[in-house]
């Protein structure tokens, strides 16, 4: 029998209101015996944390880097607040999701650009003082991150943690694997014209990689619907923890790996990036 972990999912998006129980049911079938829930701004730290304790899953808070635009100035107090409450809860996993976002042009330049590298800075701060992993999500910005991570551990510090829906170079995944990070895949891997991603993810050393839906997000290409099927009324398919094993299979059959040796050594690196979810997980 082989047990998974999705190690990004946003099951409290609205997306799947008021359905979520359901979704986490259907990945429970599907074997799916974890989902770690991130938060993405204050306004949602009490529903990642409820809907976490209410289905046995895991939470992290933090703020997006794209919702520091609408975050308050205090969100980084109220984040650091709730931090020490909940210091004790066992279903508090990592700090995020944070990072920083170049894809979006507005949130390039002054001052949005500088509010999103002091937002991040704060935030690994934050993970440094709690003694928590980091989430982190680096879009067009990944050598940006990297000089953040170096900047605040100094010295060659170490962090525990996961660039997640990693999509960088094979130099920048060696960077985040020398600083103790786990890579995540999910379903852009299943694109057959992702070259640059499946060879990654095929050569990568196997102890670096986790697996994530970023549910309901990243839709795997079985469920993606092309802008010729939205243009004739088909909404964008919704992606869901449920869909991590088939993910997982492809992974397997681009490494050449059986599908149990994939799930027990990506179960294996979600333990080891996040070493609180071993008491939450027996697989
Ligand atoms: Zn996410």
């Amino acid at each position: 029998m082989s047990f998974w972990i999705d190690t990004h999912c946003h099951l409290d998006a609205q997306e799947f209101w008021p359905l979520a129980h359901a979704v986490r049911a259907r990945a429970a079938i599907n074997n799916v015996v974890h989902c770690v829930l991130p938060a993405v701004e204050v306004g949602n730290f009490d529903t990642v944390r409820e809907l976490a304790h209410s289905t046995g899953d895991s939470y992290a808070l933090g703020i997006h880097p794209l919702y520091v635009r609408r975050a308050q100035d205090d969100a980084l107090d109220h984040l650091d607040a709730a931090l020490a409450q909940q210091q004790g809860d066992p279903h508090l996993v990592a700090i995020g999701e944070i990072g920083l976002d170049y894809f979006v042009p507005e949130l390039c330049v002054s001052p949005q650009r500088e509010r999103q590298e002091h937002f991040f800075r704060s935030q690994l701060k934050l993970a440094r003082k709690h003694g928590l992993p980091v989430i982190l999500h680096s879009r067009r910005s990944v050598d940006r991150v990297l000089k953040a991570l170096r900047d605040v551990a100094a010295r060659g510090g170490q962090w525990h943690g996961i660039a997640h829906a990693f999509n960088g170079s094979e130099q920048q995944a060696r960077a985040f694997i020398a600083m103790g990070f786990k890579l995540g895949f999910g379903g852009a891997l299943t694109y057959e014209r992702a070259l640059q991603l499946r060879r990654l993810a095929a050569s990568l050393p196997l102890e670096s990689i986790v697996l994530e839906t970023d549910a309901p997000d990243m839709p795997p290409h079985w469920l993606y619907k092309t802008a010729e099927q939205r243009a004739a009324g088909a909404a964008q398919a919704r992606n869901e923890p449920a869909e991590l094993p088939r993910i997982g299979a492809e992974l397997a059959a681009l490494r050449g790996i059986s599908f149990e040796e994939l799930a027990e050594a990506t179960t294996r690196n979600a333990l080891a990036a996040l070493p609180r979810l071993r008491a939450l997980v027996h697989g």
